[in-house]
């Protein structure tokens, strides 16, 4: 089958997007222990069975004692109080403070009996059995009531919620040790090209190193999938139609390939998957990475057929890695479960013009420094789709709008910084 490069539709980054978001929706819960939870949604409530704390304790080191035992203490006037106890945190006091008394306390020991406030040690001296005390305090200074943080029977995460390390520590507190969120999405990657050989392979010539296949898994494992690598597919229809239905077999939830959706005479990718499912070759108004490959794939899987949403990436480095942000992340990011798809861009000052003629939406790879005046981007060097070094020296892309022709030094863009995390956007 031929294809006519200039009858492939042309579409913008979002509505590219929105045809492909049409394609995918949150996947199954499972139940995971507490820790595996970072990253994913909660698939169920999660109610507190108790209080937090579960009983009034002290913030501070200090004495508990009753606030009208010291009605009138000051710096200059002290009130002598007798020590009956040392209670250390975990413990319960054996004893109960009455009038005139004082059991010795550390932070987050429970509050005895009769206490009603804590007053702390820097506003004390003691000296045996005895304790004089340098202030007056209120009643319930420095001590926290049960269910202060938490109340029995409140909803406090709510299913939907994406676990960050403070939900963690608060599953923990709950006593929550394994956990309902929704599944990591299982992401096939197949790197295309005769040109390909893998990381060992003895690179003879005319070979290059499949570099994307490495790049995009490592994309899937930052944005919380978990990635597959079904090899380098050469440039026949056996061998790819063989690769993709191994990932279909593999339980694939999405297929992401890379080469062989641009005009090249040796694109045999783009036949294949016409072949095997339903998709569209579109051109994307963005630089770089103008081709992109949509649709799904269909095979037979132990007698069940499966059909499996596929992504296709254009093949040089820099757009492989650039149409994933903008493509593959949040189509991960729903079937995770995640609502908010937006990624996060802040402003920053262009260090240099760039060049414009195309109309197309450019993702410039940058630097970002922080300077007296705000954040600068500094391009990092040639801007070729093939210069995976332009990736590796900078910290983010600088978007400029396709609708911009003059692009001069100083014009404020919008910066989107990379990831940093594992398994967080
Ligand atoms: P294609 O889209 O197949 O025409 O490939 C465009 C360019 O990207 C060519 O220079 C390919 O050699 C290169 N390329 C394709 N796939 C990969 C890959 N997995 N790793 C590194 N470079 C690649
Ligand atoms: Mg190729």
């Amino acid at each position: 089958m031929k294809y006519r490069h200039e009858l492939y539709p042309m579409l913008s980054v979002e509505e590219a997007l929105e045809k492909v978001l049409t394609m995918f929706h949150p996947l199954e819960a499972e139940c995971v222990p507490v820790l595996e939870t970072l990253g994913r949604v909660l698939a169920e409530d999660i109610i507190a069975k108790g209080d937090i704390p579960p009983h009034p304790n002290t913030a501070m080191d200090g004495y508990a004692v009753q606030a009208a035992d010291l009605a009138g203490a000051g710096p200059t006037s002290p009130k002598r109080l007798r020590v009956i106890e040392n209670l250390a945190a975990g413990y319960l006091a054996t004893q109960r403070v009455t009038p005139g008394t004082a059991i010795r306390i550390m932070t987050g020991a429970p509050m005895p009996d009769g206490a009603d406030a804590v007053i702390p040690f820097e506003e004390t001296h003691q000296d045996g059995e005895w304790v004089d005390c340098f202030a007056a305090i209120r009643v319930g200074e420095n001590v926290r009531p049960a269910g202060e943080d938490v109340r029995a029977g409140e909803r406090t995460l709510a299913r939907g919620t994406r676990i960050r390390p403070q939900e963690i520590g608060m599953l923990a507190a709950l006593g929550y040790s394994k956990v309902a969120v929704i599944r990591r999405p299982r992401v096939a990657i197949l790197a295309t090209g005769d040109e390909l050989v893998d990381i060992e392979a003895p690179l003879l010539p005319g070979k290059i190193r499949n570099a994307n296949s490495y790049s995009n898994a490592a994309q899937v494992l930052q944005y919380g999938g978990i990635p597959l690598l079904l090899g380098i597919a050469r440039d026949t229809v056996d061998d790819l139609t063989a690769r993709i239905r191994a990932g279909l077999t593999q339980g694939a939830d999405l297929l992401i390939t890379s080469g062989g959706v641009s005009v090249g005479d040796f694109d045999v990718v783009k036949t294949v998957l016409a072949a095997e499912g339903e998709i569209s070759f579109w051109r994307v108004r963005m630089k770089p990475g103008k081709p992109l490959a949509f649709g799904y794939i269909t095979a037979d899987v132990n007698g069940t057929p499966r059909t499996v949403p596929l992504l296709g990436m254009p093949g040089n480095p820099v757009s492989a890695m650039v149409s994933f942000e903008l493509f593959a992340r949040p189509a991960i990011l729903t079937m995770l479960g995640v609502k908010d798809l937006h990624k996060p861009t802040f402003e920053a000052i262009l260090d240099q013009a760039i060049p414009r003629k195309d109309g197309r939406r450019h993702y410039v790879r940058v630097r970002l420094e922080r300077r007296a005046d705000g954040f600068h981007a500094v391009l990092t060097g040639d801007q070729g789709s093939g210069i995976l070094n332009s990736m590796v020296q900078s910290d983010g892309l600088a978007i400029i709008p396709e609708e911009w022709n003059h692009v001069p030094a100083g014009t404020r863009v919008q910066a989107m910084p990379f990831d940093a995390g594992v398994l967080l956007e």
